[in-house]
């Protein structure tokens, strides 16, 4: 089906009057124009994100202008002024200094969405220590390895979280120096070797002076997943901000008196680059909520704390929509002014559906983990075409090319013609590297392109479309997900012989993970037993990343070399041509 570009109003363009013309905006970008949008430290000292995000607006006319709300599962709500929030974040500070944590050391973060997660990242951030982000619904196995490949010196978290996962671990995690824990007094007593959060905050002093930053200093820490190997740790530095702080104008039309809902969580890049960083910059308000996805939660949340800006993601969207537009048009969100959506592809229904429930469409966006920021967008300024992630922003250039067995690319510069996504390094938010991973980092680029393992098209006007991944990694609920990762836990239980995974196309979630699994020899299929696996995989790979279905299978297909043929086993579940298979094991 055709789908009609949607016409932005007029009047819309007006407020963003640096946007009025695509070429002209592009052709007039400076990445140092748009770092002369921030302050720097005091005095020339760097440039630290934590300063951007808090300190400047605190010493500033909006210190006492509401930086975040949180609202919690139980109904509460908790409200931080900038001059609140730079004060605690100068304790957390202090609190790691007094601890002996300083700069470049990994402070990880394993908690749902509470203040005291936006206070620890910040304040890391101020004490010159690296944030590491970790996903609260991750089980013990994905904890285990990101602590150890970043070398995690902290780790702040909850007390039952700490219990149900991290307890067991701690012998295997020698470079695991601090455990702070958050909770009541009864929740943290008695927990050996970790101690009390909220007492060392209470102990610390409120002020704080963030020591020189060099802008490529290191700053954030994001694990993603790829198809073989362990998580790769992207490394980020405060630099980045200046990315974060333009592309909150461009793509998400930040404007000062804003309320703004990104809904991701700070456990993924979308949470931290959009969910913490971006809107302190502009020392806009936040809204942050605890609780999970819940449609009629998020309709109210976006009515009553009169959310402006909604940053959101396709699975909520879709889920949203299939409660129907009946609930949608019993809350009159009319304080709402700009959606975008990012982490999947949004398919044209959802973005038309935008404009039935809330009278506006929703703006796909496009970004990675390796790439900090927004780099491609449906943005405020420009007409959307639905299906596409948009254009690319001022100062990212993106092609689509081919790669060419002797190691170089070709770019495709006719319209419409399949190729990978690659950018043109050189933006601020860009990864500095995968950690303690040189060649893996090397192997993105070539010719002088970053090349994004994305499969995409570009029409004659240049907005991009999404086609595919180009490798087997797995987007579900807008978390990529490892294939391998989860083949190695499913490998641990005693009864797998073999594990092949893939991601299974899912109407709501985009994928599901499948597992098929062969047995060793002695074990039966039977449902018990899928009943088991799929337990065992839940307690070490937690929710999120376990698979949702198993089959079992009598052999995994692989090459000869050894490798699992998840292309085949997924052509196999859809009943597509199965392709190549002359590398497959036992094919002559
Ligand atoms: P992550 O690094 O976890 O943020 O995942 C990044 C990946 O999510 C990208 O490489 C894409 O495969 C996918 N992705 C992100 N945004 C979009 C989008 N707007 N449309 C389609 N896929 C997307």
């Amino acid at each position: 089906m055709e789908w009609k570009t949607i016409e932005k109003p007029r009047r819309g363009w007006a407020t963003v009057p640096h946007l009025l013309n695509y070429e002209q905006t592009r052709a007039a970008f400076s990445w140092e124009e748009a770092r002369r949008a921030l302050d720097g430290l005091p005095q020339g000292q760097g440039l630290n994100i934590a300063h951007e995000a808090v300190d400047r607006h605190a010493a500033g006319s909006r210190r006492n202008h509401l930086a975040l709300r949180w609202l919690s599962k139980r109904g509460e709500i908790r409200d931080f002024t900038y001059g609140e929030l730079s004060a605690l974040t100068n304790r957390f500070a202090n609190l790691l200094k007094n601890l002996g944590v300083g700069k470049g050391d990994r402070v990880f973060l394993l908690a749902g969405r509470i203040p005291e997660l936006y206070i620890s990242a910040l304040g890391t951030l101020k004490n010159g220590s690296v944030f590491c982000p970790l996903f609260s619904a991750f089980g013990p196995e994905p904890i285990r390895q990101r602590l150890s490949l970043g070398d995690g010196k902290v780790l702040v978290t909850t007390a039952p979280l700490y219990k149900r996962k991290v307890a067991e671990l701690r012998a295997s995690l020698p470079g695991l120096q601090h455990v702070l824990l958050i909770g009541t007094p009864e929740e943290t007593r008695a927990i050996p070797d970790t101690q009390d959060f909220h007492r060392l905050m209470r102990e610390a002093d409120d002020r704080f002076a963030i020591p020189p930053t060099d802008p490529e200093d290191l700053a954030l820490l994001h694990f993603t997943s790829g198809t073989t190997g362990k998580p790769k740790g992207a490394m980020h530095v405060h630099q980045a901000v200046v990315a974060h702080h333009m592309t909150g104008i461009i793509a998400l039309d930040f404007h000062p008196s804003d309320i703004y809902w990104c809904t991701a969580d700070p456990g993924w890049v979308t949470g931290t680059s959009y969910g913490i960083i971006a809107p302190l910059t502009h020392g806009i308000t936040s809204i942050i909520d605890e609780a999970d996805f819940d449609a009629e939660r998020w309709y109210n949340i976006l009515r009553d704390q009169k959310v402006t800006v909604w940053y959101t993601a396709p699975t909520a969207v879709r889920m949203m929509m299939k409660v129907g537009a009946e609930v949608a048009r019993k809350y009159v969100c009319d304080r709402l002014r700009f959606i975008a959506s990012v982490g999947e592809p949004l398919n044209p229904e959802a973005v038309v559906w935008g404009q039935e429930a809330f009278g506006l469409p929703i703006h796909d966006n496009w970004w990675q983990t390796e790439t900090g920021g927004i780099m491609i967008a449906n943005y405020a300024a420009m007409d959307i075409r639905p299906g596409s992630m948009g254009r690319p922003l001022p100062g990212i250039e993106a092609g689509i090319v081919r790669r060419e067995k002797d190691g170089r690319v070709e770019v495709v510069s006719e319209p419409g013609i399949e190729g990978e996504l690659a950018l043109r390094p050189g933006w601020p938010s860009m990864f500095r590297g995968y950690l303690h991973e040189e060649e893996r980092y090397k192997k993105c680029f070539a010719d002088g392109w970053y090349l994004t393992g994305d499969l995409a098209k570009r029409d004659a006007d240049g907005y991009f479309w999404f086609v595919g991944r180009a490798d087997d990694v797995i987007k579900s609920s807008g978390h990529l997900i490892g294939p391998f990762e989860v083949e190695s836990a499913l490998m641990e239980h005693p009864a797998v012989a073999e594990v092949g995974v893939i991601g299974k196309p899912d109407p709501v979630a985009g994928e599901v993970v499948k597992a098929f699994v062969s047995l060793k020899p002695g074990h039966e299929p039977s449902e018990d037993l899928r009943r088991e696996v799929l337990g065992f995989a839940r307690k070490r790979l937690g929710a999120v990343v376990a698979p949702k279905e198993i089959d079992f299978v009598s052999s995994v297909p692989k090459t000869r070399s050894g490798k699992i043929m998840r292309r085949l086993l997924k052509a196999r579940e859809l009943g597509l041509p199965e392709g190549d298979i002359s590398t497959l094991e036992g094919e002559t």
